[in-house]
């Protein structure tokens, strides 16, 4: 990988940057990982996008892992590892990617650990959020079906109904972000994932965004740690 630096006059984060967005469900991570790969252009990875880009194409790894998501489940590591290290391995991450929705398991976390390379110090943000406004914000959102952008209905609503404003892509209603599967996404975010913000603490990585915010003021946050 390349090292380089930020456009002409912002401030300059060490490039290759690797930002990983941990947090509940529904806590933005994909909005501002979209806002990152926006202003610092890197590449934006995020799992359950990767993953229903192979449901989408009937793949053999897009049937098993359909029957994971669609319980709310955590698809099995070694899936999710061959599609994540092929998708880093592409030319388009050389100056850096933000991670969205992985690592989600400790083993995921140590295996990340492993595989970046010694001198890339990745920067660990964690967005909070209680599970009351996340069972709301998840049942209001809709996603466009092929660029993923997401959107509240109520709070950020596209600018034509049922139309992606980044791409023109139809808008859908994930069939995981219903109350019952929402319940239990939670609730393996809280016994599997929240496990992974611990091990970031304990590495002395981990940095805290409270997410109940406009998400340009959570963004400008963001920018804070990545160019300090
Ligand atoms: P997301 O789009 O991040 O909300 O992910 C949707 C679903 O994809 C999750 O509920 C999981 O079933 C699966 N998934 C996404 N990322 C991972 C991951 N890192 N490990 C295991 N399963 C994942």
């Amino acid at each position: 990988m390349t090292c380089s630096s930020a456009s002409e006059g912002s401030a300059r984060p060490k490039f290759p940057l690797v930002v990983v967005l941990l947090g509940p469900p529904g806590c933005g991570k994909g909005t501002q990982a979209q806002l990152l790969k926006d202003h610092y252009k890197i590449a934006h990875i995020s799992t359950g996008d990767l993953l229903r880009e192979h449901i989408r194409k009937g793949s053999p790894l897009g049937k098993r892992a359909q029957e994971y998501m669609d319980l709310g489940k955590l698809v099995p590591d070694s899936l999710v590892f061959e599609i994540l290290f092929e998708r880093i391995g592409q030319e388009d991450c050389s100056s850096g990617y933000i991670l969205d929705g992985f690592p989600r398991t400790v083993t995921q976390a140590e295996t990340l650990k492993q595989r970046l390379p010694k001198e890339i110090i990745p920067l660990i943000i964690n967005l909070k959020l209680d599970d009351s406004e996340i069972i709301e914000r998840l049942t209001q959102r809709v996603t466009c079906g092929k660029c993923g952008a997401p959107y509240h209905l109520i709070f950020a609503p596209p600018q034509k109904p049922g139309i992606c404003d980044r791409c023109g892509g139809m808008l859908i209603h994930r069939s995981d972000d219903t109350e019952a599967v929402i319940s239990q996404r939670l609730k393996v975010y809280h016994e599997q994932t929240e496990p992974v913000v611990a091990f970031y603490k304990g590495l002395k990585l981990l940095h805290e965004v409270a997410c109940n915010l406009p998400k340009e003021k959570v963004f400008l946050a963001i920018r804070g740690l990545v160019e300090t």
